[in-house]
C-alpha cells in the first residue's frame, strides 16, 4: 500500500508552476506588492497523522494535508484527493487554482484542497471508511460550512463523503450536511452536481464557437479522460451536434474521423465496466466506419479542432506542444498544461481556456448544493444547470473582454480578473 514518492522535478512542480502563473498575471494585475505577497502564500497548512487500524491487524499510520489558500472572499472551498502520489506541493498548488477559480466565477467563496497519501484500490471498503473518518477528526475543528467546506476529488467519492459528514456531525452534536458538498443526491446532495463540471465545459465550448464563429456539426473533439468529466463532457458535446472524434482513458485511446456517439459507449463503460478501447465500437455510427487505436499521447496530437484535457495534470508540456494541431484547448482537467507549453501554444494561437474558468461547472454545482442544504430545499437537476449555465457565460464574457483589453491569453486574463477581486477583498477587510 502506498508507492515510494515519486521525485518531481521544479519543472513539474505543480505549486511552482501555479506562482508562475500568477508572476505572468501579476505583469498586468499590478496588485500592491504587499497584497501580492499575501496573493502568493497559503493561509493554514495542516499536516495530520492519521492512524488506521487495518483489516489484518496492523496499524498504519497515513499522512493527510489541508491547505487553506485563502478565505478573503468567503469559506474555504475545495476537494478531497485521495492518492499514492498526493505530495503537499500538489495540495497547495490544488488550493490556490481553487481560490482563483471561485474568483473568476464570482462565487462567495475562497480557496481549499484537502489530500490523504494512500492507494484506495488497495484498502477494503472498511479501511477507507477508517481512513476517512480519522481525517475528519484531525480536520474537523478547522473546517465547517461557513468556514471550509470540503468536496471530493480524484479517488474520492459520494460515500466517502457522507462517513466524512457523519463523523463531523458526531463532533459537533447535530447533523450539518452543508459541511461538505458532492454527496449523493438522496442523502443530501445536488441533483446536477455530478454532471456539472462535463456540461460545464461543454457550455463553454458552446462559448468558444460561437466566439470563433464555428459551426458545431463541422467542428472536430477529441477528449482525453473518460470518468465523470470526460463522459459527461463528451454526452453533452455529442447531444449539441459537436463531432467526437478521439477518445481515451487510462488503457488508450481511440480515433474515429468519422465521429462517435459517445452515449452509447457511456454505458458499456458504466455497467459492464468496460474501457474505451473495449467500448468505442459501439459508438460507431455506420458499418463502414473506421476506428484506429491511439495512444494517450497520440491522442493529443490528433487533428482535431478542438481538445479537451479531462483526466491529469503536466500532459500538455514544453515536449508536445508543438506538435498540437488543435486550434482550440478546454482545460477540463486541473493543470493540465504547463508554463513552458502554454507560451508555445500562446505563439501557435491556440484559443486555450483556462481550468480555473472551463471545469468551474462542478464548484458552482457545490456552491448550488451549499445553498440547499442551508436552506433545506431540493432543486430540479435542470434548474440547477441553467444555473451553472448562466453563470459561465457571464464569467467566460468577462475573461474574454480582459483577454481583448490587455491582449493576453485568457488564463492570464482569468488570474488578472481573479486576482484582483481577492485583492480587493483582502484590502477592504483589512489584513
Ligand atoms: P475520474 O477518476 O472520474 O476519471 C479520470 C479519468 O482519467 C478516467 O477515465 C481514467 O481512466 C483517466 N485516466 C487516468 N490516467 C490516465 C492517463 N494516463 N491517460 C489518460 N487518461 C487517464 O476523475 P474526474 O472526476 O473525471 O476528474 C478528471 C480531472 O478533472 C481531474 O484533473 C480533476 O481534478 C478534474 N476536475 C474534476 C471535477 C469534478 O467535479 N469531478 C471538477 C473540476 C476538475
Amino acid at each position: 500500500m502506498g508507492k515510494p514518492k515519486r521525485k518531481v522535478s521544479k519543472a513539474e512542480n505543480p505549486f511552482e508552476n501555479s506562482l508562475k502563473q500568477l508572476e505572468a498575471a501579476q505583469k498586468i494585475a499590478k496588485i500592491e506588492p504587499s497584497v501580492y505577497e499575501i496573493l502568493r502564500t497559503p493561509q493554514r497548512i495542516l499536516d495530520v497523522k492519521i492512524p488506521v487500524k487495518l483489516d489484518s491487524g496492523k496499524t498504519k499510520v497515513f499522512t493527510g494535508y489541508r491547505v487553506q489558500y485563502s478565505d478573503a472572499r468567503g469559506p474555504c472551498k475545495g476537494g478531497i484527493r485521495y492518492h499514492p502520489s498526493v505530495s503537499l506541493d500538489e495540495v497547495k498548488a490544488l488550493s490556490s487554482w481553487m481560490t482563483w477559480k471561485c474568483a473568476t466565477v464570482d462565487l462567495p467563496y475562497g480557496g481549499a484542497k484537502g489530500g490523504v497519501i494512500c492507494n484506495p484500490k488497495a484498502m477494503s471498503k472498511t479501511e477507507l471508511e477508517r481512513l476517512s473518518r480519522g481525517y475528519m477528526r484531525a480536520i474537523a475543528r478547522f473546517i465547517g460550512p461557513d468556514i471550509d467546506i470540503p468536496a471530493p476529488d480524484v479517488y474520492t467519492t459520494g460515500e466517502i463523503m457522507l462517513w466524512m459528514v457523519d463523523e463531523y456531525s458526531k463532533i459537533v452534536g447535530h447533523y450539518e450536511p452543508a459541511v461538505i458538498t458532492g454527496k449523493p443526491p438522496d442523502k443530501g446532495g445536488s441533483e446536477g452536481r455530478e454532471e456539472a463540471t462535463g456540461y460545464g465545459g461543454a457550455f463553454i465550448v458552446r462559448e468558444v464557437v460561437n466566439h470563433l464563429n464555428l459551426n458545431p456539426k463541422e467542428t472536430t473533439v477529441a477528449i482525453q479522460g473518460f470518468g465523470n468529466v470526460g463522459s459527461n463532457v463528451a454526452e453533452a458535446l455529442f447531444n449539441m451536434g459537436f463531432k467526437i472524434v478521439g477518445l481515451s482513458d487510462s488503457t488508450g485511446g481511440v480515433y474515429a474521423k468519422d465521429g462517435l456517439d459517445t452515449t452509447k459507449i457511456i454505458p458499456c463503460k458504466e455497467e459492464v465496466g468496460g474501457t474505451v478501447l473495449s467500448c468505442a465500437h459501439l459508438g460507431m455510427m455506420a458499418r463502414a466506419m473506421h476506428l484506429d487505436k491511439v495512444s494517450n499521447e497520440q491522442l493529443l496530437e490528433l487533428p482535431v479542432d478542438i481538445l479537451i484535457p479531462a483526466a491529469l495534470e503536466n500532459v500538455i508540456t514544453g515536449k508536445n506542444a508543438q506538435k498540437i494541431k488543435a486550434k482550440v484547448i478546454v482545460e477540463l482537467a486541473n493543470g493540465p498544461t504547463t508554463p513552458e507549453a502554454d507560451k508555445i501554444l500562446h505563439k501557435k494561437g491556440v484559443f486555450l481556456v483556462p481550468d480555473i474558468l472551463a471545469n468551474s461547472g462542478g464548484v458552482i454545482g457545490s456552491y448550488f448544493e451549499w445553498i440547499q442544504n442551508k436552506k433545506n430545499e431540493h432543486w430540479k437537476k435542470d434548474d440547477v444547470l441553467n444555473r451553472v449555465d448562466e453563470i459561465l457565460a457571464k464569467s467566460f464574457d468577462a475573461v474574454l473582454k480582459t483577454s481583448q483589453e490587455h491582449k493576453v491569453d485568457m488564463r492570464t486574463a482569468a488570474l488578472v480578473l481573479a486576482m484582483r477581486r481577492v485583492a480587493d477583498a483582502i484590502k477592504k477587510r483589512g489584513y
